[in-house]
């Protein structure tokens, strides 16, 4: 039995900067990281993702 530790990493900054939440799931969006804005929303790239391959989704509709 062991527990399971996770690595620490001490390059980055105790409190990395917030620019704002993702409109769609919530999740802090934090400096440096990928920021979709649309039409004054943000989206975190997660989000984006899945956006994009709904949208294939129904243009590659080929039922
Ligand atoms: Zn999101």
């Amino acid at each position: 039995m062991y527990a399971l530790q996770e690595p620490r990493y001490w390059l980055e900054p105790p409190e990395p900067e917030t620019v704002g939440y993702c409109a769609e799931c919530g999740q802090d969006i934090y400096a440096g990281e990928d920021i979709w804005e649309i039409k004054g929303e943000l989206y975190c790239e997660y989000c984006m993702d899945s956006f994009k391959k709904e949208a294939e989704n129904e243009n590659g509709n080929c039922f």
